[in-house]
C-alpha cells in the first residue's frame, strides 16, 4: 500500500520538495506500515511560504467579497465532488473509518468553504452618525498572512476551518498539518488552486513543532489558528503575544456529560457512545466524564455495554466498521497508561481495557464505571476511547462536579425536563454545549472553549472577528477647533 504525494509542501500555487528536510513518515494507521515519506520544511521552504502568502495577500484582499466568495464555493463544490477520494485520503492519514470520514471531513469542509464562501460578499464595516453632521465610516479589512497549524485528528476539516474564513476574509495563509497526518491539507491546497484561488493564497508546509514555532515567531504573520493541546497552547499564545499577533486557540477537554435519571436512556446512550467513540475518542470535544444520576445508573450501565458489543471494529476501508485503530502507536500508548491508571486507582472496567493483537493500534473500546472524580482518568484529557461514568445524586451537586476542571470546550445534558436542561447549560462553563444531543458542530454555529480550552471561536460569522479588524475612520464636516 502506498499514497505518495507529488511533494511535502504546496506553496505559491505548485508541489515543492526539499529533501533536507527531517523525514516525516506517513503511517497507516490500520497495519502499520510507511504509506509515504515526506519531509518537514527547512528554513527556506518556511520562508518560501511566507513570502509567497506575503506577496498574494493584497491582491487577493483586493478582489471583492464576490469574486474571493466564488472560489471558495467552487473549492466546496470540488470537494463535495471528490468527496470519496479525499474521505479515502483522510482515512489513510488518521485510520478514521471511511464510514465516518465519508460524512464528517471533506463534506465539513466544504461546509466551512461554502458557507464563508457565502458570507464573503457581505463583510461590511458600518456608518455611525456624530453630532453636528461628523461622522464616523468602519471598514473591515484582513490581518494579513495567517498561519493555521493543525492537530491530527481531523485534518481536513482542520485544514478548511482555518482556511475559509481565513480566505473569506482577504487574507492569506500559511498551514501547518500535524506531523502525524500530513496528506489531507494538501489536496485542500491542491483543490483551492483548481478552483480559481491565486498563487501564493493557501499554502502548506509540513513540519513537527519546531516549523510551527518558526511561523508563530516570524514578523511576516498577523495571526496565529491553532489546534492542539494545551501545552501546545500555552506555547504558541506565549509566542504570538511577543509579536501581538491575533489567536485563536482550539485546545483540549474534558468535558462533562451529565445523565438525569428523567432522561431518555437510548438518546443518552447514544449520546455517550458517539461522545466517546466516534473516531475512537480522538475528539477534542468528547464528553469523556459521563455522570449518570443513581436511579438509573444499572439500565444506563447495562444498555451501554449491549450496545458496545454490536460495535464493528476493523479495516477502516471497510463500510460496515464504525470503529477504526488509533492515529499512531504512540497515541495507542498513551491511551494503555491511562487505561492501566483507571485499573490501578480502583476504577470498575465493566468493558474494554486492551489492545486488540495485529499489527494495527487498535484499542478496544473502554468503559469505566464507578469512576470518582480525583481519579486520574476523570482529570486529565485522554485522547482515546476511554468513557468513564460517574455517579450523582443531585442537581446542585453534579453541576458543582462538571465545572471543577481547569478545561472548559464542551458540556452536555440528557434530560426530559426543560427548564432543568436551560438551567444546567447556563450553569456550564464551556463554550459548546449541548441539550439531548452531543457533539454536533455544524458551520453555522460557534465552537470554541473557555477556561483552559481556548480563546476564539471557529465557524459562524464570529469568525470572521477573528480574521478581520475594524478600521475606523472619523469624518469632519465642520472646521477644526484647536485650543490655541
Ligand atoms: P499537539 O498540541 O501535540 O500538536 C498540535 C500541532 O501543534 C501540531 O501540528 C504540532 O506539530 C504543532 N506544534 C507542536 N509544538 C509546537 C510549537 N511549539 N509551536 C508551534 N506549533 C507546535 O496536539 P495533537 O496531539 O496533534 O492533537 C491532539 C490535541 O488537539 C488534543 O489535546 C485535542 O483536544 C486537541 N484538539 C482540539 C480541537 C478543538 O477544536 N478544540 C480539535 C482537535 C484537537
Amino acid at each position: 500500500m502506498e499514497f505518495q504525494p507529488k511533494a511535502s509542501h504546496f506553496i505559491n500555487g505548485e508541489y515543492v520538495e526539499d529533501t533536507s528536510g527531517k523525514p516525516i513518515d506517513v503511517v497507516y494507521p490500520a497495519t502499520g506500515e510507511v504509506i509515504a515519506r515526506l519531509h518537514s520544511a527547512t528554513p527556506a521552504i518556511v520562508n518560501q511560504a511566507l513570502n509567497a502568502a506575503k506577496t498574494a495577500q493584497s491582491a487577493w484582499a483586493a478582489l471583492s467579497g464576490t469574486e474571493r466568495g466564488r472560489i471558495l464555493r467552487r473549492a466546496a463544490d470540488i470537494m463535495r465532488e471528490r468527496n470519496r477520494e479525499l474521505s479515502i485520503i483522510e482515512t489513510y492519514d488518521t485510520g478514521k473509518p471511511l464510514q465516518e470520514t465519508l460524512v464528517a471531513d471533506a463534506t465539513s469542509g466544504a461546509d466551512a468553504l461554502e458557507y464563508f464562501g457565502g458570507l464573503a460578499a457581505s463583510l461590511t464595516g458600518e456608518h455611525i452618525p456624530l453630532g453636528g453632521g461628523d461622522f464616523v465610516y468602519t471598514v473591515r479589512e484582513a490581518l494579513g498572512v495567517c498561519v493555521g497549524i493543525g492537530a491530527w485528528n481531523y485534518p481536513t476539516q482542520i485544514a478548511c476551518w482555518k482556511g475559509a474564513p481565513a480566505l473569506a476574509c482577504g487574507n492569506t495563509m500559511v498551514f501547518k498539518p500535524s506531523e502525524t497526518t500530513p496528506l489531507s491539507a494538501l489536496q485542500v491546497a491542491e483543490i483551492l488552486v483548481e478552483a480559481g484561488a491565486p498563487k501564493g493564497v493557501y499554502n502548506v508546509v509540513q513540519g513537527y513543532g519546531d516549523v510551527g514555532a518558526s511561523l508563530v515567531t516570524d514578523p511576516r504573520v498577523a495571526k496565529v489558528s491553532l489546534t492542539g493541546s494545551v501545552p501546545t497552547g500555552r506555547k504558541v499564545y506565549a509566542a504570538a503575544a511577543d509579536g501581538m499577533k491575533h489567536v485563536t486557540m482550539e485546545l483540549g477537554g474534558k468535558s462533562p456529560m451529565i445523565v438525569f435519571d428523567d432522561a431518555d436512556i437510548e438518546n443518552a446512550v447514544s449520546g455517550a457512545i458517539l461522545g466517546n467513540f466516534y473516531s475512537s475518542g480522538q475528539v477534542c470535544s468528547n464528553g469523556t466524564r459521563v455522570f449518570v444520576q443513581k436511579g438509573i445508573k444499572e439500565a444506563f450501565l447495562n444498555r451501554l455495554s449491549e450496545r458496545l458489543a454490536t460495535a464493528k471494529i476493523g479495516d477502516p476501508l471497510d463500510e460496515d466498521t464504525n470503529f477504526g485503530p488509533m492515529v499512531s502507536e504512540n497515541q495507542m500508548n498513551i491511551v494503555l497508561r491511562y487505561i492501566e491508571n483507571g485499573k490501578e486507582e480502583g476504577a470498575r472496567l465493566i468493558h474494554g481495557g486492551e489492545r486488540i493483537d495485529g499489527d494495527g493500534f487498535y484499542l478496544q473500546p473502554t468503559v469505566f464505571a464507578d469512576v470518582t472524580d480525583g481519579m486520574t482518568i476523570a482529570r486529565e484529557e485522554i485522547f482515546g476511547p476511554v468513557m468513564s461514568v460517574l455517579d450523582f445524586d443531585t442537581e446542585d451537586e453534579v453541576m458543582a462536579r462538571a465545572n471543577d476542571t481547569e478545561f472548559g470546550l464542551a458540556a452536555g445534558v440528557f434530560t426530559n425536563d426543560l427548564t432543568r436542561a436551560h438551567r444546567i447549560v447556563a450553569g456550564f462553563e464551556a463554550g459548546t454545549c449541548y441539550i439531548n444531543s452531543y457533539n454536533l458542530a455544524p458551520v453555522e454555529a460557534p465552537f470554541g472553549g473557555s477556561k483552559m480550552s481556548g480563546v476564539g471561536r471557529e465557524n459562524s460569522k464570529l469568525a470572521i472577528n477573528h480574521f478581520s479588524e475594524m478600521k475606523t475612520v472619523y469624518v469632519s464636516m465642520n472646521d477644526v477647533e484647536a485650543p490655541f
